[in-house]
């Protein structure tokens, strides 16, 4: 497989990589210290089109190959996490299963809204009783003449604050196993009986807000299960391959993360002195930096690989989880030499090294834990 990028997605990256060392970079820790994303930074993000990422030309997105969308997420995650936050929702878990199994009607309106950055778009599966398990969701969705009324709550919800359309899961009846049958809903700010619950406070990603979502007999118009009435009860096979191009993303931020803390450490490494000579020329500081390089070389690789099957239309379920398992569980591991590379000054919130540490500790949790990973690695290497 050639990893010579076309020359579009080269021109994607450089633009991207300004726009972090410009805009994004420098008010970093502003953005930590606020707990919010300037409004104009927003503003700068819709401009260069980052909220239609992989969103097809002709529903007003850029339409980026996977492979270039990877790219942009592994730049943008050379800073606060919280930036690609912002925008990786919208233009992937939030929206994309509109675009997988959305009705061209269901497209036309909500994805050039999306891609515009004009309309946030969230991903709303998690419930307090439905985390790895996600099947067993208990929000419920009744058939009511012309519309479906939702009751239940999600939590733990990407941008739940800031978005104007859910990508929402409900139970919709039970099949004859006894599992639930669950459907996908598209569900928008300001409709009767829905809101938004408490705000988290977390370990990290301060600027990007996690929240409730609660339904109250919420009205749903019926036209809004995603797919129509042919996709009623096909909503966890939709959520499924969501997280499926998701875990690509994730292993992205973590390789962007790894990046960054690597290239800190060297310049560290050079410039320290201790014992008279720089920390770099001790053998033990060599060593975690040749193991950082050496785990993010193989990662990239990994993460690049499953990202062009993915453009070349091939299933990639078992690449897209090895991918995330092994990035992720990098990036904390990288996180923490980084530490140590950078003594007490690593501890200090003078540098963003202890920001990337808490923050790449997310990604084994969210959008699939590594033991999830492991799940679905195993199950897939085990089946006949
Ligand atoms: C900051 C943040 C943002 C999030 N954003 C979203 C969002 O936008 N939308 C959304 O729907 N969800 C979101 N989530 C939820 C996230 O996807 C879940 O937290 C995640 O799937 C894990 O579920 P849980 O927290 O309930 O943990 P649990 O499922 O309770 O897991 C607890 C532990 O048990 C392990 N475990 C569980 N089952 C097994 C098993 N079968 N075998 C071995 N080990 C197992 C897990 O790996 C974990 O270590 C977010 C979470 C966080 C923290």
């Amino acid at each position: 497989m050639d990893f010579n990028m076309p020359e579009d997605v080269e021109i994607m990256r450089t633009t991207i990589k300004k726009f972090v060392e410009k805009d994004l970079e420098p008010i970093s820790q502003q953005v930590e210290e606020e707990a919010r994303i300037p409004d104009e930074i927003v503003q700068k993000m819709r401009d260069l089109g980052l909220f239609g990422l992989a969103i097809p030309e002709k529903y007003g997105g850029l339409g980026l190959s996977t492979i270039a969308e990877i790219i942009v997420y592994e730049e943008i995650t050379k800073t606060n996490a919280c930036f690609r936050s912002r925008i990786g929702t919208s233009n992937g878990i939030g929206s994309i299963g509109i675009y997988y199994d959305g009705t061209e009607e269901q497209k036309k309106k909500y994805l050039p809204r999306v891609a515009s950055g004009e309309w946030s778009a969230a991903f709303a599966l998690s419930e307090p009783e439905a985390g790895s398990d996600a099947a067993n969701i208990k929000t419920t969705a009744e058939l009511d003449g012309d519309h479906w009324v939702l009751n239940g709550m999600k939590h733990f919800i990407t941008n739940g604050d800031c978005a104007h359309l859910f990508t929402t899961l409900a139970v919709t009846g039970k099949k004859e196993s006894g599992r639930s049958e669950i459907t996908a809903f598209i569900i928008e700010k300001g409709m009767p009986g829905f809101s938004i619950g408490k705000k988290e406070k977390k370990m990290g990603l301060k600027g990007s807000e996690t929240t409730q979502l609660l339904f109250d007999d919420c009205i749903i118009p019926k036209e809004n299960v995603i797919g129509g009435d042919a996709m009623i009860g096909q909503g966890f096979k939709t959520a499924m391959r969501v997280l499926d191009k998701g875990r690509l993303t994730m292993g992205a931020c973590a390789l962007g993360a790894s990046q960054k803390l690597l290239d800190m450490c060297v310049d560290y490494a050079k410039q320290r002195v201790q014992f008279g000579k720089p920390i770099g020329q001790f053998q033990m500081i060599q060593a975690m930096l040749a193991d950082m390089a050496t785990e993010i070389y193989a990662g990239r690789q990994m993460l690049y690989h499953a990202a062009c099957m993915r453009d070349e239309g091939r299933k990639i379920t078992r690449e897209a989880s090895m991918a995330k398992l092994f990035c992720t569980e990098m990036a904390s591991r990288i996180a923490d030499k980084a530490i140590q590379i950078h003594g007490g000054m690593g501890y200090m919130k003078e540098l963003p090294v202890e920001m990337f540490y808490r923050d790449v500790r997310l990604y084994r949790i969210y959008e699939g834990t590594s033991e999830i990973q492991r799940m679905i690695i195993a199950r897939d290497l085990l089946k006949d």
